[in-house]
């Protein structure tokens, strides 16, 4: 058990967590974002970010060691006092200028320590981040280095101050699980999913998914994981779901720079707006038409400043979320915000099996709000312990009104499928869901009939259903009788509903 971490609530993938940072002396409650400081442009002074909700920060030791009055500075002084901020520091290697350049002037054991000495809470050794699609063999050779230099990295002494132990492996999930349970087996501390930054910039959150599925399988569950580079709030739900746990954002002082205006909905253009859709300090007090008067620093510091108080109101959203149970409805709220958001919520359903698992078995009313609802993880829970009820004899399973004529009388319900009437009041079987069922949904029950009448050959079976489309019907076996209760009454004397 990893004891700088606890999670104290979980829904879907996604928990909340207390993050213990032992050198800053403060426990940072997950999932957190993390602000990114470039010490050489400050857009909005680190010492303010406690009032947009952020305990801990990101900044760059290689761009301060490669300063030489910076790093003197950040040596004499410590950190927290060069950049005014009381919270946790993590610092980030170089890695990131490695893959942007080609090739940086320091090393693993160099820039631990230099992270050391200036006072970072949270260090980070030199790995290699892995652009995507690059072939396999180069994807396998960059991660055995980026392997050896964890191994180092647990050998520099480095006192209190935790380390990173990043993840990598490109488009290639099984390398990325590779990665993640050697990262795992190292007594590094926080697993930072890298090199995703390409694959968000390309808005490729199916990718994306299917990095952090690899890695979390290969992690063990008390892993603290940190979504490298990721700091846009429309994406924050997913992540959280996929289990993330820490965030950075460099995109509310990069956006701000050209004007860009961060919403959990995607990113608009103040020179398109007339009225900013939010009610944060910044969007109450100036019209869209002031902003745009201003000159540019004070525009870039104002724009920023809303673009951290739009994050961090998500992130709370999010948190809330997992507290009540109900972060897959936001999940998939947030995900009709653009299709390629939709390709990455569906590719977090592809692996509704893997986080079924870590899905609590009791939360807040299940919604179903659109086709994709039929493929989450409660739906495929359900499917699945079907085979651990014993029906006996002859079954009715109906959406209408129990009937005198059968052995037994269970509920049919899209997305679910059948189940006995005790279980009725059961998560998820209180679920809300349309009038107008879609076609995915009833195919969702209809192939839990087929599993509950494979499970048991000797049990007869009656599906009393509301007129299914043929298409769901075709998922339930031959020796399933149907009944289409719009058409035609069930013979014989029934019982009350
Ligand atoms: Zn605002």
């Amino acid at each position: 058990m990893r004891d700088v971490f606890e999670i104290r609530a979980q829904d879907a993938g996604g928990r909340i967590g207390d993050l213990r940072v032992p050198r800053a002396d403060v426990t940072v409650e997950t999932p957190a974002l993390l602000p990114v400081v470039n010490p050489n442009l400050i857009t909005v002074d680190p010492s303010r970010f406690s009032e947009f909700g952020a305990q801990m920060l990101i900044t760059n030791s290689y761009i301060i060691k490669q300063d030489e009055d910076l790093a003197e500075r950040a040596r004499e002084e410590g950190l927290h006092d060069l950049l005014g901020f009381d919270g946790a520091i993590m610092t980030d290697s170089g890695s990131f200028q490695l893959a942007e350049y080609g090739e940086i002037e320091t090393d693993t054991e160099e820039i631990l320590r230099f992270q050391h000495d200036i006072g970072s809470d949270v260090g980070t050794p030199v790995d290699i981040p892995t652009p995507p699609d690059v072939p396999r063999e180069r994807a396998a050779e960059e991660l055995r280095t980026t392997q050896e230099r964890l191994e180092l990295a647990e050998t520099v002494d480095v006192g209190e101050m935790l380390v990173n132990a990043p993840v990598q492996g490109s488009t290639y999930p099984d390398l990325r699980e590779d990665a993640g349970e050697h990262a795992y087996g190292t007594d590094l501390d926080v697993f930072p999913v890298g090199a995703v930054v390409p694959m968000m910039n390309q808005y490729r959150y199916d990718d994306m998914a299917r990095a952090v599925a690899g890695a979390k399988r290969g992690l063990g569950r008390d892993a603290p994981v940190h979504l490298f580079g990721a700091g846009h709030p429309m994406m924050f739900a997913l992540a959280v779901a996929l289990g993330c746990d820490l965030f950075d954002s460099a995109a509310y002082a990069i956006y701000a720079r050209d004007d860009r205006y961060l919403t959990v909905h995607g990113t608009e253009h103040l020179p398109d707006l007339e009225h900013f859709p939010c009610s944060c300090p910044v969007c109450v007090e100036h019209t869209p038409e002031e902003v745009r008067r201003m000159p540019d620093a004070a525009r870039e510091e104002l724009l920023a400043e809303h673009n951290l108080h739009v994050s961090f109101t998500e992130l709370r959203r999010v948190k809330q979320a997992v507290r009540d149970g109900d972060l897959m409805e936001l999940v998939e709220a947030r995900s009709h915000a653009h299709p390629r958001t939709l390709d990455g919520y569906r590719a977090f359903l592809d692996h509704a099996r893997q986080y079924e698992a870590s899905d609590p078995a009791s939360k807040d009313t299940f919604f179903y709000t659109s086709a994709e609802s039929a493929r989450r993880p409660e739906v495929i829970r359900h499917r699945e312990r079907l085979d651990r009820l014993s029906p006996e004899g002859h079954v009715l399973l109906t959406e209408g009104p129990r009937h005198r004529d059968y052995d037994d009388c269970w509920h049919v319900k899209p997305p679910f499928g059948p189940y006995p009437r005790e279980l009725s009041e059961t998560y998820p079987l209180t679920a809300e869901i349309p009038e107008n069922m879609d076609r995915e949904g009833y195919e969702a029950a209809a192939k839990a009939v087929a599993r509950l009448a494979g499970e048991h050959p000797d049990v007869e079976f009656t599906l009393a259903h509301d007129s299914w489309p043929g298409d769901a019907l075709d998922y339930v076996p031959p020796r399933v009788a149907l009944v289409d209760l719009r058409e035609e009454r069930l013979e014989g004397p029934q019982t009350e509903p």
